[in-house]
């Protein structure tokens, strides 16, 4: 009889875990310290009952983790994808906290998601989902307690639904409660590119660092929504040459480089990238093997593996998703002295203006879109030459170090706020 082993895999919530785990020890703090930071504050799971449009009843699961909330109020995304679960949820929070801390906006880290694949459900089911769940994690969120923002699958229609449920439950329009909106709600000016600028501020640090002038400088970008898509047009817009780009469906390569605005007209029209007749196809997971100088992972966690890491021929690579590389790609880039910019750092723009839109909307005062632009630019580079001078200093890589200052942070919040009760 064949006795079948189970082989334990790794999650996103190890990876995480290990990164807390480097930086308590570089920092000397001991394992009660690391006790205290891996365990979420607080977590729901949600059970959401969804009608479908053609009358019959289907029951989603969702879930809300507020990892942290020691410096202010717990800040993250709301994702909606099949592949959510409770443990990358909370390994998506604690990245949230250490992000928040190291760009030193008065946050700690949260997230949530709802399990489903939102290109197969209508705008009424989506929003009817949405609804139900922001509902059921009313009691937990609020500007002052939990502030939570779109990312992978949801969009500023949904944070506007999340707005109205909320207030319609308080009774009052409470516009600080999400951010991500959209304009005419109460959103920030600058803010649905503001993940995207932020990753090209820090490319083209990056870049500058290990010597690469842009205007020589070739790039390949993985995903083509919120994020990379913005990528790719701040790239070619300071003249960087985007030679491939992909999206689920597939990915497209023109080594003379993109037309950028072209190709986001022509995703615009069909939903995808794939059949862009500016440039040749290629399989989606090629792109993260284009030879190129820079490499944007936008998409997804876990892109690049131990089975993919050492077939990578970019000599940077900046962390546009959150987690897209695992801990074993991360040891294999290292020892091929890949420059990667980790995505606490990377793609903190997001969290950055959504910090201004909250500030904004808390003040009912709203700000012109280049000074939105100029304070973030300002405080992705003022991070970016931070983390590039503890990394200097301590002998460590870019993500261990950004992980260390910001978990330095944290615990001096826990420090001084002390032990309750
Ligand atoms: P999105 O849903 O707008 O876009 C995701 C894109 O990735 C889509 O183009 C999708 O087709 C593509 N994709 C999915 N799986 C893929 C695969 N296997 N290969 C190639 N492409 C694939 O999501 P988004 O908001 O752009 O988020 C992308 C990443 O950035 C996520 O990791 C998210 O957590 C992170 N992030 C987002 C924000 C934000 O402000 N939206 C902020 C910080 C970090």
């Amino acid at each position: 009889m064949t006795t079948l082993i189970e082989v334990p895999t790794r999650t996103v919530l190890d990876d995480a875990r290990d990164q807390l785990r480097a930086a308590v020890d570089v920092l000397g703090l001991g394992p009660e310290v690391y006790a205290m930071l891996v365990e979420p504050r607080r977590e729901v799971s949600v059970s959401i009952p969804l009608r479908r449009d053609d009358g019959s009843t289907e029951v989603l699961r969702g879930y809300r983790v507020q990892h942290n909330y020691s410096r202010g109020p717990a800040k993250g995304g709301v994702r909606f994808d099949q592949r959510v679960d409770l443990d990358e949820v909370r390994a998506l929070a604690m990245w949230m906290t250490w992000k928040c801390a190291l760009l030193d906006v008065p946050y700690g880290g949260a997230k949530g998601g709802v399990r489903i694949d939102p290109r197969h459900y209508s705008t009424a089911e989506l929003e009817r989902v949405t609804r139900r769940y922001t509902s059921e994690i009313a009691p937990i969120i609020g500007p002052n307690h939990d502030i939570p923002a779109p990312d992978v699958g949801t969009d500023e229609q949904t944070m506007a639904w999340m707005m109205d449920t909320y207030s319609v439950g308080h009774g009052h329009t409470v516009l600080g409660v999400v951010t991500g909106k959209p304009i005419a709600l109460g959103g920030s000016q600058g803010r649905a590119a503001a993940t995207s600028r932020g990753v090209v501020t820090i490319s083209l640090l990056a870049l500058a660092h290990v010597g690469i002038d842009p205007h020589d400088a070739t790039a390949a970008v993985q995903g083509f929504g919120k994020v990379g898509r913005g990528a790719a047009r701040f790239l070619a817009d300071n003249g960087v040459r985007v030679a491939a780009v992909s999206d689920v469906y597939g990915g497209v390569r023109n080594t003379s480089g993109l037309d950028v605005p072209a190709l986001e007209a022509f995703a615009d029209r069909t939903g995808s990238v794939v059949g862009f007749p500016g440039g040749t196809a290629v399989a989606a997971e090629d792109v993260l093997v284009e030879s190129v100088d820079l490499l944007v992972p936008a998409a997804i966690e876990g892109v690049i593996h131990g089975g993919n890491a050492s077939d990578v021929r970019a000599r940077v690579i900046v962390e546009g998703a959150n987690g897209p590389l695992t801990a074993d790609a991360d040891r294999t880039l290292s020892e091929r002295d890949v420059l990667v910019v980790p995505d606490i750092l990377a793609n903190a723009g997001g969290v950055v203006v959504s910090y201004f839109e909250w500030v904004q909307a808390n003040q009912s005062y709203w700000w012109g879109e280049d000074e939105v632009n100029q304070r973030l630019r300002e405080r992705m580079t003022r991070a970016w030459q931070d983390v590039a001078e503890e990394a200097t200093r301590r002998q460590l890589s870019l993500r261990t170090a950004a992980t260390c200052m910001a978990v330095e942070r944290v615990f001096k919040a826990h420090e001084l706020r002390g032990l309750y009760p």
